[in-house]
């Protein structure tokens, strides 16, 4: 593989082969084949060769000035040099009556692969969790996710494709989660999904995380014919959308500054409780007094469909300067605390949910995401549900957190609304997307 190694930098084009020639190189009979799928991911992770010394741990600075630029360059570097040699459109293909689908999500600190068919019936569905790696600073830390999910990636697609009992060239389409999420991280799934599509000829299918979590909630319940309101809530975004049976979405609000998931985190992070805090808190609270404290509920009594959850990270912040940290206080217990703490967020939580269903005149809701693991949210609106007598749709506790399972379904509806994606020339990580 002439192009692979050390010669990106500059090279505008592969040597002795114009851009036009490589297009068409797959349509000319008797062309050399593509490169195995082996030598094209050794190229996307030569990265390390590139930019990054990836087993030795960023100093201090490098961690606060976020990702290095030789990192974000080695994959930015990468990911060109594999779609310049994409040589075939993949809508030009005949969609197939089954779809067998390889999820791969990347977009913070879970890296997972799956394969699925049809959007529906799981072959496997594998996750290496980081949360080791950021324990440490009570957070994910951008530079840190994204080395150790160029270390894994191969690994987890690998296992994906074994446990579901097929090879690589058996699959009809890889889908990759596009946005929105770290960008460093992103880019890792995006550069070996494009590698792999590549590689093996098989188109390409980019998804939106959000779409993937919506789609979280019906993977194993009801095919879903009608429209429903879908709050997700996670620990980057907590935003209620209006869903329709084919998965396209519109925003009916979103939170002003913290996601709920955040709040959790960060209320866990300054009490001590460890990383990640919303399900400590969630455990902490079953015990504890949710009437013990009044926290603040944002925009409870407006009519506004938008959130606010900075204020009660605050709150709590207050609480504890004035009452001692939970270890030394004698005045409060910390079970009462967490577990009021909860009781604001999901009062919050279901409200929300529940006016924007009566304003939408819809019967069906959805909650999904890492927060909807909650269980006090979850009996919440069970009760709610029945009370005003709404289906509520929830994803059982494995596909509430990030997984590729929900990428390679919301896939698959993606794909049957517009198609592969038309140009993989073009296809960029996005932060922000929604
Ligand atoms: P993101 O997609 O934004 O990375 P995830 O969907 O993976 O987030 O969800 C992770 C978030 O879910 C974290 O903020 C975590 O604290 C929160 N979370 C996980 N389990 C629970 C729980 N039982 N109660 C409340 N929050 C939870
Ligand atoms: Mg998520």
């Amino acid at each position: 593989m002439p192009f692979i190694h050390g010669r990106q930098s500059n090279m505008k084009h592969p040597p002795s082969c114009t851009k036009k020639q490589l297009i068409h190189m797959r349509s000319i009979p008797g062309a050399p084949p593509c490169p195995p799928f082996t030598a094209v991911v050794r190229c996307s992770f030569s990265v390390r060769a590139v930019g990054i010394k990836a087993r030795r741990p960023p100093r201090t600075d490098q961690i606060r000035s976020g990702l290095s630029s030789a990192f974000m360059n080695g994959l930015i570097l990468i990911e060109k040099v594999l779609i310049f040699f994409v040589t075939k459109s993949a809508d030009e293909r005949n969609p197939p009556d089954t779809m067998l689908v390889l999820g791969i999500e990347s977009s913070c600190d879970e890296t997972a692969a799956a394969v699925v068919e049809n959007g529906r019936r799981i072959l496997s569905d594998v996750i290496a969790s980081q949360v080791a790696v950021h324990e440490p600073y009570g957070g994910v830390v951008p530079e840190l996710a994204s080395r150790k999910h160029v270390e894994t990636i191969l690994p987890v697609i690998d296992q994906a494709l074994r446990e579901a009992g097929i090879t690589a060239s058996g699959l009809d389409a890889v889908a990759v989660t596009r946005g929105p999420g770290l960008i460093g991280a992103l880019l890792v799934g995006l550069s070996a999904a494009k590698a792999m599509a590549y590689a093996l000829n098989k188109p390409l299918i980019a998804v939106n995380h959000l779409e993937g979590h919506m789609q979280a909630a019906f993977i194993e319940g009801e095919e879903m014919d009608r429209p429903c309101v879908c709050l997700v809530v996670s620990g980057g975004h907590t935003a209620l959308y209006r869903v329709e049976p084919d998965g396209s979405s519109s925003l009916l609000g979103s939170t002003r500054d913290d996601a709920a998931g955040e709040a959790f985190d960060k209320v866990a992070k300054l009490l001590n409780l460890g990383y990640p805090g919303g399900a400590v808190i969630d455990a902490l609270s079953a015990k504890g007094d949710p009437g013990a404290h009044a926290f603040p509920r944002a925009f409870m009594d407006s009519d506004s469909l938008e959130f606010s959850f900075s204020g009660i990270k605050t709150a709590v912040a207050h609480f504890v300067r004035r009452f001692g940290p939970p270890s030394s206080s004698e005045i409060y217990r910390i079970e009462d605390l967490v577990a009021s703490f909860q009781e604001a967020i999901v009062d919050v939580l279901v409200s929300k949910t529940i006016k924007a269903a009566n304003r939408c005149k819809l019967r069906d809701i959805a909650v999904v995401g890492g927060v909807a693991a909650n269980r006090r949210l979850r009996q919440r609106l069970s009760e709610e549900a029945a009370r005003l007598q709404l289906n509520i749709h929830l994803p059982s506790m494995r596909f509430c957190t990030d997984n590729a399972v929900m990428i390679a379904a919301a896939a698959y509806f993606n794909w049957k609304r517009s198609g592969f994606c038309p140009d993989l020339f073009e296809l960029d990580a996005l932060s922000r997307w929604f």
